[in-house]
């Protein structure tokens, strides 16, 4: 898989690594100490900075000659969604996951868990740019924040001062497809619903509770699937409990 440095950043520094969203530590202290080797490896200088939240800063300083050129900051989650749908499910807080080669050597994906491609092809990329001997660039900056896919903890409690961030370009390493540049979207928007309601039986401890699960569904992402006709399993769940 090309291009190397990349895959191999994703295999053994990324996807090696526990990384759901809000247990982002062990991946944070596993690309510090990715970047420590490097540069015992490489003679490239960085400087790493954290802030409160745990937003992770590196910027690696201009090759000789190209100090003038302008800092460019690249971005990406280290968090994860975890989900699976293995029979005895799958323990991501202790696991990494295991990468599986499609036979038509076209795609990498995960048996029966999430891969994290979202966002650790993001992070692999960042980190390539830090530690590819081979390129010559102004001052980059690549910047690992936490918690996205929960929240977006990391970009609403970002300390831009601590994490030293100043520069004249900012790329989110976050997209699908890698010939595309996004340069506007949508946002989200988080709904809190209350209902009371009172139990029709006599008393609660009556009540027989049943769980109801939707799974198996083909999956995707509601950024870049949602024009597509597949079912979603919170809008199956809503739609059965109103029948009921
Ligand atoms: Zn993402």
């Amino acid at each position: 898989m090309s291009p190397r440095l990349v895959w191999d950043i994703f295999e053994n520094v990324i996807a090696s690594t526990p990384r759901c969203s809000k247990s982002e530590d062990k991946i944070r202290e596993k690309i510090k100490k990715f970047i420590k080797e490097e540069e015992k490896k490489n003679n490239i200088s960085h400087s790493i900075k954290e802030d409160k939240i745990g937003n992770l800063s590196i910027q690696r300083r201009a090759t000789d000659g190209y100090q003038n050129y302008p800092t460019i900051i690249f971005q990406a989650h280290m968090d994860m969604v975890c989900e699976t749908n293995l029979q005895d499910g799958f323990n991501f807080k202790q696991n990494g996951i295991p990468l599986h080669i499609q036979e038509n050597e076209k795609w990498v994906d995960a048996i029966g868990t999430t891969l994290g491609a979202d966002d650790g092809i993001g992070v692999a990329f960042a980190l390539a740019l830090l530690v590819d001997s081979d390129l010559k660039c102004g001052n980059i900056i690549s910047l690992f924040t936490v918690n996205e896919e929960d929240g977006f903890d990391g970009a609403n409690y970002i300390e831009p001062e601590k994490l030293d961030l100043k520069g004249k370009f900012y790329v989110n390493l976050d997209s699908g497809p890698i010939n595309q540049v996004t340069i506007g979207s949508v946002g989200g928007r988080r709904v809190y619903l209350r209902k009371s309601f009172e139990f029709l039986a006599p008393t609660p401890e009556k009540l027989r509770f049943y769980k109801i699960k939707v799974e198996g569904l083909l999956g995707g992402h509601s950024g870049g699937d949602i024009h597509l006709p597949r079912a979603n399993a919170n809008k199956m769940i809503a739609r059965l409990m109103t029948v009921l």
